[in-house]
């Protein structure tokens, strides 16, 4: 008897580990580790949330319609070329598995997010990873890396875990360098935290061409994770793809209502996006101050490069061990291929404090 064998290139996937969330032993837990909304959910989205409690016998609506015209409206899109998902993984891994296959290449850059190889080894594909220059998405490397079997190329704009962003006259080098059959996914999950005047989303790179794709998650800056919501904007004939696709009831009634909500309260994502701009900027100083490196970053979270620090204690585990002992939970990234770096998500002041005097104290050899 022989047992059944799972199809090529999944038994090479590494599963996606996340961040941690418990510190046994601490008093206290501060999550730092998986780049969620500092300031947690709007009290709109919960109030949605818990309106339609009372409805979880129904199934939700398949299309997520009222979620699409409000995503359409409030970010000026085609609410006709959104597609909703149980997180932006799910689009990304829909993207991938329709669009590439056994003995096609799925490009992507050697410290991008870790579900772009995963999804292609899921379909069969053999991911390529291309070389950054200094933690950035090196257009150049990418195209050079191009052959007759790429299929799709996945860019996180700004990047996970190194915070760095394509600006808009880079974004369009490399898709004019793209053969028109290849997809190129933006993926734009931490969009709303940005504020260079450089920065795009892709959206308007998704009106004009018809191998762009825009993805987006609730699960940043709304500060959504634990209700799963993702969504991808797309050309008309991507849209029906994804459409045919999909699970029938892949976006859940209470995600549906939440998002909704918390795309309609402007005043708190502005307070959001305020509170992270400034603890951000405050962080960085504080731990450059340490003699730390601190790449720069335009999203919620900053990388915390240990390499160039002199002596024996030059080490980003122990750094994230002693965290760890105060409850402090951060990510080492070494599965991103940056064992070195710790990736600190931006929290709330006091928060950020305790982060500081923890490295403070790892520093000074306490
Ligand atoms: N893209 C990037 C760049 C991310 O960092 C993440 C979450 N860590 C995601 C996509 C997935 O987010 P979600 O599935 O929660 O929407």
């Amino acid at each position: 008897m022989s047992a059944p064998v799972p199809n090529p290139g999944i038994l090479d996937i590494h599963a996606y580990v996340g961040g941690e969330a418990h510190a046994p032993g601490a008093s206290r837990l501060i999550r730092l580790a998986s780049n969620e909304g500092a300031l947690g959910p709007s009290p709109k989205a919960i109030a949605a949330y818990t309106a339609v409690a009372g409805q979880m016998h129904r199934y939700p609506d398949g299309g997520s319609k009222a979620l699409r015209a409000g995503l359409g409206r409030r970010f000026g899109l085609d609410a006709e070329r959104i597609v909703c998902g149980n997180g932006s993984d799910d689009v990304l891994q829909l993207l991938t598995r329709a669009y590439a296959g056994v003995g096609d290449e799925v490009l992507h850059t050697v410290h991008g997010f870790a579900i772009y190889p995963i999804s292609a080894r899921f379909a069969g594909a053999t991911p390529v990873a291309a070389p950054e220059r200094d933690l950035k998405t090196d257009v150049d490397a990418l195209l050079a890396r191009v052959t007759p079997r790429t299929r799709v190329i996945f860019i996180a704009n700004p990047n996970n875990p190194t915070g760095s962003y394509l600006n808009k006259d880079e974004l369009r080098r490399l898709h004019a360098g793209l053969p028109e059959n290849v997809l190129l996914v933006i993926d734009a999950a931490y969009a709303e935290y940005v504020d260079a005047p450089d920065y795009t989303d892709g959206a308007d790179l998704v009106d004009e061409f018809s191998n762009v794709v825009m993805t987006r998650t609730f699960s940043k800056i709304f500060a959504l994770g634990g209700l799963r919501l993702g969504w991808a904007y797309c050309p008309a004939a991507v849209a029906d793809v994804l459409n045919r696709v999909r699970g029938p009831f892949n976006v859940a009634s209470s995600a549906q209502a939440a998002g909704l909500a918390a795309l309609e309260d402007v005043e708190f994502l502005e307070r959001s996006r305020r509170h992270n701009t400034q603890v951000r900027g405050w962080f960085v100083e504080q731990v450059r101050a340490l003699g730390l490196v601190v790449h720069p970053s335009v999203a919620n979270f900053v990388l915390i490069s240990f390499a160039e620090q002199a002596g024996e204690r030059a080490d980003a585990e122990g750094a994230r061990q002693l965290l760890k002992s105060r409850g402090i939970l951060v990510r080492q990234v070494g599965s991103y291929g940056l064992p070195h770096c710790l990736r600190v998500t931006i929290g709330l002041e006091d928060e950020m404090r305790a982060v500081v005097d923890g490295l403070a104290d790892w520093v000074n050899g306490k």
